[in-house]
């Protein structure tokens, strides 16, 4: 019968292991194709005769919490490319390496069990869906785009026929129509929500330093109609400057603050815009009084298209808060929700 090590052979990953003086005890059959170094002239050697890299501080440091029993180590492929490679080798693969420590079957302390697998194939799928996806997102950017200015113009050219018929419309005449534009309303709505989401994927994040009270000036400038028609109470903390772009996150209160009026019920809107230092930075949030967000909901929000709520209860795309999260993400942010169901919600991101 094989032994357990002698199993080891046959995996598709190569295998090695080392005591806690570094001496290679084992080494198998894969790692030897790999590599081009025999068991025989590796077995009983010092594992940073072959990778000398092993002798740097930053992956020595990491052995020796493993020889003391510490967490296992995943040295990823894009960072660690050259592990248990060949010396001299030109070889493109892409290995993976996890070591783990286990108790030594014979000795006191810990051995290191090193795991290398062949990621090359996984890497170049991530890449090729990486390409299919960006072309993808410039599809949408496009097509977003390029398809309001025909919307544009059927809403036009209702207004026009309303007017040149005038009276002449009958009832039924007059229902259809308004339906019409009802719908190309709704669809210039959720093509400039498209746009929007396609550009914060897509488009350049432009860093400069702001006040962030420019971006909320701004977004507030834009959705004003709302704030009167709605009567809303809006509170302000003192903002820092910050180095974001200006637009993007315009975009982002612009979300958050419409979505703080929007979904409310029989309550004038009470809006608190804060910004707060925290140990983990700047910390900042849109505090609203409105309907508030069940604990299983709090994440799938954030996704595209997904809506809590009819269009006949509330009007929308469901592409804003997941346009909220590419842009706060692309800043190197976080975005999370906290909130009680009938009470409330608070938005918070940092960037
Ligand atoms: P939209 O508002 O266009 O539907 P969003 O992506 O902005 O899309 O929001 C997704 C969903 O999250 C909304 O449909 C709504 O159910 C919920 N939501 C967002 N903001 C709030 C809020 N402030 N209070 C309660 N629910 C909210």
């Amino acid at each position: 019968m094989q032994s357990t090590l002698e199993l080891l052979d046959d995996f598709p990953v190569g295998v090695c292991i080392i005591d806690e003086s570094y001496e290679i005890t084992y080494w198998n059959r894969r790692l030897e194709n790999w590599t081009k170094l025999s068991t025989d002239s590796v077995v009983g050697s010092d594992l940073r005769t072959h990778f000398p890299h092993f002798a740097k501080p930053h992956y020595t440091s990491r052995l020796e919490l493993l020889f003391k029993g510490g967490a296992a180590a995943v040295f990823s492929s894009l960072l660690h490319k050259s592990l248990f490679r060949p010396v001299n080798s030109s070889t493109k693969n892409i290995y993976n390496t996890t070591a783990i420590s286990r108790p030594h079957p014979s000795e006191q302390g810990f051995e290191i069990l090193f795991v290398v697998e062949d990621v090359t194939a996984l890497h170049k799928r991530s890449e090729e869906l990486e390409r299919s996806n960006s072309q993808l997102e410039k599809f949408v950017h496009i097509a977003s785009h390029d398809l309001q200015a025909p919307i544009r113009r059927v809403k036009q050219f209702l207004d026009l026929l309303e007017q040149e018929l005038g009276n002449d419309l009958t009832e039924d005449i007059a229902e259809h129509m308004s339906v019409v534009v009802k719908n190309s309303q709704q669809m210039e709505k959720l093509l400039a929500a498209l746009f929007e989401y396609a550009t914060a994927c897509h488009g350049k994040v432009n860093l400069s330093t702001v006040s962030l009270d420019k971006p909320i000036d701004q977004a507030l400038d834009a959705i004003s109609i709302i704030i009167e028609e709605t009567d809303a109470v809006i509170r302000r903390d003192p903002f820092p400057q910050v180095q974001c772009d200006c637009v993007m996150i315009g975009i982002v209160f612009q979300n958050l603050v419409g979505n703080a009026l929007k979904y409310i019920k029989g309550r004038k809107p009470e809006i608190h815009l804060l910004a707060r230092e925290e140990e983990i930075g700047w910390v900042f949030g849109v505090r609203d009084n409105g309907i508030g967000i069940s604990d299983e909901h709090k994440e799938m929000i954030f996704s595209s298209f997904k809506r809590l709520h009819t269009k006949e209860e509330f009007t929308g795309s469901g592409i804003g808060l997941s346009t909220c999260k590419n842009i706060i993400e692309r800043h190197g942010g976080k975005i999370w929700v906290e909130s009680e169901l009938g009470v409330g919600s608070t938005f918070f991101f940092t960037l």
